[in-house]
């Protein structure tokens, strides 16, 4: 995913390439998630971002130094923005390289998986969870709350799964572990490792 840059002081919507995951996102949670949450972030962002002194950073910047109103509007528009374009209807697997790195941190893919998704799980209330690099290259699973991103603590975000009910609640209700499990077989591999 490029850094997005605002024009004449406005970030556009993210962009959606799918209408729908089938068997994991329904139709009708990507017209409210992407079309009414999404949207609600970008516009108040924008309407926030004058008389910062952000005005004209790239997405990133504005998430590392905002606080408050902004912070969460930005947060939230970052955090989505990267949530929405991991996921595609005709996914690319990992590559062996990467495979390779999160055997090494995590002993196996599938344990990898499976820690992602019990933090993903566990993560009282509304937030994110993350995996990211650290500063050494190091993989890492990371919880959290709200609009918090791995990128306010120096991380590099790689893959990031959205627990907030509004994410699931249309199609799996309180069943927040069946819609995190549902949503491996649409993440596009090769977007996550671009983000590296
Ligand atoms: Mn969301």
């Amino acid at each position: 995913m490029k850094e997005m840059m605002p024009e004449n002081g406005q970030f556009a919507m993210p962009a959606l390439k799918y209408e729908e995951l089938p068997g994991a996102i329904s139709k009708e949670t990507l017209t409210f998630h992407h079309g009414k949450h999404l949207k609600a972030y970008v516009d108040n962002m924008n309407k926030m971002i004058a008389g910062s002194g952000l005005e004209g950073k790239p997405l990133t910047e504005v998430v590392k130094k905002a606080e408050g109103g902004l912070f969460n509007n930005a947060g939230q528009v970052l955090n989505h923005a990267m949530y929405f374009a991991q996921f595609s209807t005709s996914p690319k697997e990992p590559s062996e390289a990467f495979k390779s790195r999160v055997a090494k941190d995590f002993g196996s893919f599938d344990a990898f998986k499976k820690e992602f998704e019990t933090k993903g799980a566990t993560l009282f209330g509304s937030g994110w969870v993350w995996l990211s690099a650290d500063g050494e290259g190091k993989l890492v699973i990371t919880q959290h709350k709200n609009a918090e991103n791995s990128v306010t603590e120096g991380l590099t975000p790689l893959l990031t799964f959205d627990v907030w009910e509004h994410a699931y609640y249309l199609d799996y209700q309180n069943r927040r572990a069946d819609y995190l499990a549902a949503l491996w077989q649409y993440v596009d591999w090769a977007e996550v490792e671009s983000r590296l």
